[in-house]
């Protein structure tokens, strides 16, 4: 017969994870490129996380995605980590070769490249962040890797912002600075590209929007949200209110999502069935 019936298998570590959409627009990615992959979205706590790393390797996995509360957890077992991954100090994607495991971080660059699919370069540009956790601190060093001249992140907690801007002073050619968050806090004048990167909005919160003074938002600026749960969020329609070009989180989750794709399969990802399956997932 000398058929092949097994199919490489990837998916996500997380919890909570129920509410991922990533395997449905991995998989119509396998399907448009008549791939027999498999993405498989797992359950794994705390607690399970080393059996489930001892499993992917028992199963000769191709791949894994992580997510909270895993992206740092996960370091100690990995070969080789990418030198942009190192400085956020957090992986989401693992790709196995030959038995040994890479991390990457692809949620940086699938933010970046979601900007230059709307037109948009981070290069010479003022980028403020709001939020210094895990998307944020990708986005940061991304955006900063990317040629951005200015970081500016607003954040409640001193102790995570001044981290993330030492961190993108450390190690890129931007200049990082932080602002403690203030109640309706002012945009400084001057940026170029405003992004929320905390959780703010997210379903099933959707009546709640990053605590800023919107009127200091101008026609000038590129507005993002890392929350693509809903797409629209309360924060990008205020934005569009102050004519501002918004830019969902949907961009940057398919574009990391192709990112990964590529990853484990060498191949270039099916951009447009990736993208459509996510819009038709939630009804856009
Ligand atoms: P983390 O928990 O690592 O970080 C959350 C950040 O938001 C922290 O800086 C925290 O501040 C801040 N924050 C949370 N709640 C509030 C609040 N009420 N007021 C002010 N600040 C607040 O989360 P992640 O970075 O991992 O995830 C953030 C969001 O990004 C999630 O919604 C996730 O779904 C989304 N995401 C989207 C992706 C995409 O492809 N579109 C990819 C990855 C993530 P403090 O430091 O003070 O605690």
């Amino acid at each position: 017969m000398g058929k092949n019936y097994r199919a490489e298998l990837v998916g996500v570590f997380g919890d909570p994870v129920d509410g991922n959409p990533t395997g449905v627009m991995e998989e119509a990615g396998f399907a448009a490129k008549g791939l027999n992959y498999r993405y498989i979205t797992m359950k794994v706590t705390p607690d399970g996380f080393d059996d489930a790393m001892k499993g992917l390797r028992a199963m000769n996995m191709k791949g894994i995605n992580l997510t909270m509360p895993h992206k740092i957890k996960v370091l100690p077992y990995l070969d080789e980590i990418s030198p942009a991954a190192k400085i956020i100090g957090a992986v989401n994607t693992v790709n196995v070769e030959n038995g040994k495991l890479y991390g990457d971080n692809t949620d940086g660059r699938g933010f970046v490249q979601a900007l230059k699919n709307e037109g948009v370069t981070s290069s010479g540009k003022n980028v403020v962040i709001l939020g210094a956790g895990g998307a944020a601190k990708a986005i940061a060093v991304e955006c900063a890797l990317a040629g951005a001249s200015r970081i500016t992140i607003i954040n409640r907690s001193e102790e995570h912002a001044k981290e993330l801007a030492e961190t993108v002073n450390q190690y890129t050619d931007a200049k990082a600075e932080y602002l403690i968050w203030q109640p309706a806090q002012k945009i400084p004048q001057g940026t170029d590209i405003l992004i929320n990167g905390t959780p703010i909005g997210l379903h099933p919160n959707t009546e709640e929007r990053p605590d800023i003074d919107y009127d200091t938002i101008n026609q000038e600026m590129i507005v993002s949200d890392v929350v693509f749960n809903p797409a629209e969020t309360l924060f990008l329609k205020a934005a569009a209110e102050k004519g501002a070009k918004t830019i969902s989180g949907l961009g940057m989750l398919v574009c990391q999502g192709a990112l990964n794709f590529t990853i484990w399969t060498g191949e270039e990802a099916p951009y447009d069935a990736m993208y459509e399956k996510l819009k038709s997932e939630f009804e856009i």
